[in-house]
């Protein structure tokens, strides 16, 4: 940061045109024996406020010395070449001006905004303290233990079922495995138990990979990988319908701009890792659909009738992580949020809908054969108000849950509820969510009509019911390396597997009788293929077995006469079945799931090599 400061017998502003889109509510203003101290916010600044104290201790100090009355912070672009982006600039010159309004006793304190041409008037007063100038840099200044605003912690507290609180410590977690692994993460900040996970060698016999020319954390997603996805974008949005209120679902954008007022304070309230791209207007890729939907939402004419609903939008979503914190298809900078916004008319309101939706949260996890350890992290004030619904939420799950209690709202939410499952490693792992958000409505100017005419402001839901796209199928994965450890064969849901069912015709003669079958499997909306390719039928059943595809049939004379198949189903073994009832088996194992085409061509003697297996 480059600081010029002049002692000015007089100084006074005024803006005169705006110079960009981000900046401050235009003012003008004047003063007299001032002190004023213009700063260019330079590239590599941070709004550190160890860093600003230092800053702002100095240019009290020259105030002091020069016995100025008054101290004008002056935003001004022409003292280096190097500038930071305008949203940081202005960020660090308003806390430059916080910090010195609370600090700079008997003085006062002005500040000329940000972001536009102005005109100024000085007289200086040529002493030999009236100019100076400085240069600062986050490396060389500090001021230790400086501004650090009074945090006090948040306090852990286990809630069981029949409304007990217990510290995390005194509470027998011994007869809680799940719990504990939570609790030793959260509350005891334990390091997690290391080691590579089986998923990440599973998940590229699915074509899912890191992309290498992209930034870090972008995955690439092959055929067999787009498949999967676009089903559960498909079952995630058959769930949310299945809560019984009116799903709407739309699209958007994946670029706001910062100067945007509810945008950059929403953005604020997320919190870390954003992911700034620098246009000619500053912007922020969306962290998840609020943005999107809220900006949609503000448009609608909505009626208490209308309450509560829901939008939903798969929607591409990105946050910055740390490079080295990246997870093949579960902490990525960029990923797909199945992400539903649920208006509702008020609190009340908004409770009695989050407990169908817990209901929904359980009941699909379970439905892979898992289940959730849950942090409800949760503001002071709410919990004092809502006690009761914590613990008739703990009695649903039907075990204790782990409660954060912050002293204050911090966040957007005043309820955020984290369901962890436990990995095959013992790691608890956040897949689905939900949060009460009674902020944003009114940030926004989101609306309804309420049954006396009046205008209102909607509470809103913000979840992921399954989780992101690709936690869902972290999941999945994660549950077949279960299987494995336990001495099964690892495996996945039928419905989900990008091929379903392979025929194997045992030469050229039955690829006749193999396609007919797979045209007949394919009308039932069946994914199949067909390995016609110059290999071994034993090469080839090996090849399917490595794909995990879970029915896999050979057709030869005998098979082709008789309409009897020896299926290999995976997992289970050798059945034999007739045409009618392979179909009906297959049929049953994937209904109630959505359904795709197959996302390549049917014979394998048409497909590159693309994939590890
Ligand atoms: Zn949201």
């Amino acid at each position: 940061m480059r600081v010029l400061l002049i002692h000015t017998e007089f100084f006074r502003w005024e803006p005169k045109e705006p110079a960009g889109e981000i900046r401050d509510e235009p003012n003008r203003g004047e003063a007299k024996n001032a002190l004023v101290a213009f700063l260019t916010v330079e590239e590599g600044d941070v709004p550190d406020d160890g860093y600003l104290s230092k800053i702002v201790e100095d240019i009290i100090d020259v105030a002091n010395k020069v016995k100025a009355n008054s101290i004008v912070i002056y935003p001004y672009a022409h003292l280096s070449s190097r500038l930071a982006r305008p949203y940081i600039s202005r960020d660090i010159l308003n806390k430059i001006y916080d910090i010195l309004s609370a600090n700079a006793k008997g003085f006062s304190v002005l500040k000329a905004p940000f972001g536009y041409y102005k005109q100024f008037e000085m007289k200086c007063l040529g002493h030999p303290l009236s100019e100076l100038s400085r240069s600062y840099t986050p490396e060389t200044a500090h001021k230790p233990g400086a501004q650090q605003p009074k945090q006090t912690p948040d306090v852990y507290l286990i809630l069981t079922p029949e409304g007990d609180e217990y510290h995390p410590a005194q509470f027998p977690l011994d007869k809680y495995p799940d719990l504990k692994a939570l609790v030793d993460k959260e509350v005891f900040k334990k390091e997690l138990p290391g080691g590579e996970p089986k998923y990440i060698e599973y998940v590229k016999r699915f074509a899912f990979d890191w992309e290498p020319m992209s930034d870090v954390g972008h995955m690439r997603y092959g055929p067999d990988a787009t498949v999967m996805m676009e089903l559960v974008e498909d079952y995630a949005f058959q769930v949310a319908k299945s809560l019984g209120i009116p799903i709407f679902k739309i699209r958007g954008t994946n670029m706001f701009k910062l100067s945007e007022k509810p945008i950059e304070t929403h953005a604020k309230l997320f919190g870390e890792r954003l992911y700034v791209v620098e246009t000619d207007v500053d912007s922020i890729l969306r962290y998840a659909a609020c943005f999107q939907q809220f900006a949609m939402a503000k448009d609608w004419v909505i009626s208490y009738r209308n309450l509560p609903f829901g939008m939903l939008e798969i929607a591409d979503s990105y946050r910055y992580e740390q490079p080295g914190e990246t997870v093949l298809l579960f902490r990525l900078r960029r990923f797909y949020m199945p992400d539903l916004h649920i208006f509702t008319k008020n609190l009340d309101n908004a409770i009695e809908v989050t407990y169908k939706l817990h209901e929904k949260i359980f009941e699909e996890i379970r439905k892979i054969g898992r289940d959730y350890v849950s942090l409800y992290n949760i503001t002071a004030e709410f919990y004092k108000g809502h006690k009761d619904y914590l613990v008739e939420l703990a009695k649903r799950e039907g075990k204790p849950v782990l409660l954060r209690i912050l002293p204050e709202q911090k966040y957007y939410w005043v309820l955020n509820v984290e369901f962890h499952i436990i990995d095959e490693l013992g790691r608890p792992r956040e897949i689905a969510t939900f949060q009460i958000d009674v902020g944003n409505a009114m940030r926004f100017g989101i609306k309804y009509i309420d049954e006396e005419n009046k205008v209102r402001y909607p509470v809103i839901i913000h979840t992921a019911i399954l989780g992101s796209v690709e936690r869902y199928l972290f999941a999945l994965f994660d549950t077949a390396a279960l299987m494995e450890r336990r001495g099964e064969t690892p495996k996945l849901p039928v419905w989900i597997t990008p091929v379903q069912i392979r025929i194997i015709p045992i030469n050229r003669e039955y690829l006749g009788a193999a396609l007919d079958l797979a045209d007949e499997l394919e009308n039932r909306g069946i994914r199949v293929d067909v390995d016609d390719r110059e290999e071994t039928l034993s090469r080839r059943i090996r090849d399917a077995e490595r794909e995990w595809i879970p029915y896999i049939v050979a057709i030869g004379q005998r098979e082709a006469a008789s309409n009897i198949f020896t299926v290999r189903i995976r997992g289970k073994g050798q059945i034999q079945l007739s045409r009618q009832d392979l179909i009906t088996t297959i049929e049953k194992e994937i209904s109630g799931f959505p359904k795709r085409p197959l996302y390549m061509p049917r014979l394998l003697s048409q497909r590159p090599s693309y994939k590890q297996l």
